[in-house]
């Protein structure tokens, strides 16, 4: 049997049995797993609120076979503000749920993991959740081996020089007028579209507070994001 301790997020539970939990947690260095939280429902127990969803927390695990069960969790970081209200909640929702969508079962992915914890700590501090959101997905994107090519054109590779461009998600970026095919689903950009998604996609988290973007560039990029996300892991998604 082995054990380990980590650190973690959990990103779903489930009710099971008398009192049980079935947790979907991504943790630094196992990765995202499935883990048994036995007796978690239990009022005294001290592992009911370190495994509430989003909390950053400590997690002494054993290894049964092919899933794990959490012996002990010390809650390390809490987002209060996410419980109160339903936009937060809504938004903290997405990202955990895009996370689920787009990282595999004991695959690591630290970078990963860092972000999600940045992008709740943001939401929980109060920064515009549009913002957060945007930046989380584009992320997302980079670092699963999407990152949409926003500097030129995604086929024939001419430079981006702030003209009327197109979308496309099956060539994983922007296209140049010439290169767009007649049919598919391609969507108008104009240069301040292809700015923001840049600012958003580079955005340090300290930084992302500061981004000043107008509201129809940040709707546009949502417009295109739903449509990227979704055709990546091949069904329609709806974003906030
Ligand atoms: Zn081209």
């Amino acid at each position: 049997m082995k054990f380990y301790l980590d650190e973690g997020i959990v990103l779903k539970g489930s009710d099971f049995g008398e009192g049980h939990r079935l947790l979907t947690i991504i943790t630094k260095e196992l990765g995202k797993i499935k883990a048994v939280a036995y007796g978690a429902k239990k009022v005294k127990s001290k592992k009911r609120g370190a495994l509430l969803e989003f909390s950053r927390t400590n997690i002494y695990l054993r290894q049964s076979n092919d899933y794990f069960i959490v012996e002990q969790a010390e809650g390390r970081e809490y987002f209060p503000n996410l419980y109160g209200n339903k936009e937060l909640l809504d938004a903290a929702g997405q990202i955990a749920w895009l996370t689920d969508r787009f990282w595999p079962l004991g695959q690591l992915n630290p970078k990963l993991y860092n972000w999600v914890l940045y992008s709740l700590r943001l939401l929980n501090s109060g920064v515009w959740p549009r913002i957060v959101l945007r930046n989380f997905e584009l992320k997302l994107l980079a670092f699963t081996g999407f990152r949409p090519i926003t500097t030129h054109c995604a086929v024939c590779r001419k430079p981006y020089r702030g003209e009327v461009w197109y979308f496309g998600a099956g060539e994983g970026g922007i296209v140049c007028p010439s290169c767009r095919p007649e049919e598919g689903i391609y969507f108008e950009i104009f240069p301040e579209v292809v700015k923001g998604m840049n600012a958003l996609l580079l955005a340090s988290p300290e930084k992302l507070p500061e981004l000043l973007l107008d509201e129809r560039v940040v709707d546009r990029v949502r417009t295109i994001l739903e449509y990227f996300l979704g055709y990546q892991i091949g069904e329609p998604i709806r974003l906030i």
